[in-house]
């Protein structure tokens, strides 16, 4: 059996492993970073947590003869993703990163691009409004000296808040666009941050923004590495794999 490594934590990820989940010539393996208490996991095997930096994937791909990897992890997965690029280059093992398409802005949209949430953060700081975040919890605390209400949707609630005084709101994507009207309007949301994740799962909260005349604070995606093999779905993902399982 070909052993497959999937960096995982989306919900591409997951299709690809239920996909793949009936093939006897393929050993799957889903690795994820641990950040949510209860994650959905998918099929195969699985392994949860850090490698250890470029040296721990490069051990871990040699002793686990992995085959080929999918780095299906999040577009703002950045660190990660650069792991991949330096262990595939160490190992010769072929990577494969499976990347959704940004968004883009249609008419209507009130889009403020910024480069990254330090700058969303500092946007916000003068701004008394009531602010949606919808950001990873490590990214909070840059928004802490700012004079605005703000509501952040993030799936696990936080012990302690790294944003006094927040308003946290748990769940787990995907959602509806009366979903996403309903939470804006009752909270009188009138200012959006949220990365260019791309996607459908969480694409509804930038519908009722425009139905809703509610400008939003657009983290773009950062930076990309072009020496690598990219897809956008998870069908080219499966091609890939057959392609190579017929070349080997
Ligand atoms: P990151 O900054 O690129 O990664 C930080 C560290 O977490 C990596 O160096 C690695 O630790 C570990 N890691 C990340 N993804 C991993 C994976 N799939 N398997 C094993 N270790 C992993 O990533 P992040 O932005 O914190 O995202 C963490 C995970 O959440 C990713 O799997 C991503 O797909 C998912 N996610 C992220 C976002 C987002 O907005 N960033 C949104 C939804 C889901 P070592 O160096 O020790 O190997």
């Amino acid at each position: 059996m070909k052993h497959l490594l999937i960096l995982g934590g989306t919900g591409e990820a997951m299709l690809l492993a239920e996909r793949l989940a009936h093939r006897t010539e393929l050993k799957v393996t889903t690795s994820m970073a641990g950040r949510t208490s209860n994650p959905r996991l998918p099929p195969g095997d699985i392994r949860i947590g850090g490698f250890g930096g470029v040296d721990g994937l490069i051990e871990y791909l040699r002793a686990e003869n992995v085959w080929r990897i999918v780095n299906a992890t999040h577009p703002f997965a950045a660190n990660i993703s650069r792991n991949a690029i330096e262990a595939a280059q160490a190992t010769g093992i072929p990577l494969l990163r499976l990347l959704r398409p940004a968004w883009t802005e249609k008419l209507g949209d009130q889009w403020i691009h910024v480069p990254d949430a330090k700058a969303a953060a500092e946007l916000c700081r003068h701004h008394k409004k009531r602010i949606f975040l919808t950001l990873g919890a490590k990214e909070l605390g840059l928004f802490a000296k700012s004079d605005a209400a703000f509501f952040a949707r993030i799936v696990d609630l936080p012990q302690s808040s790294a944003l006094p005084g927040c308003h946290f709101i748990s769940d787990r994507g995907p959602f509806s666009l009366q979903g996403e009207r309903t939470l804006l309007r009752k909270h009188g949301i009138d200012l959006i941050v949220a990365k260019n994740s791309g996607g459908d799962a969480t694409y509804a909260k930038l519908q009722a923004a425009r139905e809703l005349k509610i400008p939003v604070i657009m983290i773009d995606r950062p930076p990309g590495n072009a020496d690598r093999e990219t897809v956008t779905d998870v069908e080219s993902a499966l091609e890939w794999i057959d392609t190579s399982l017929n070349r080997d």
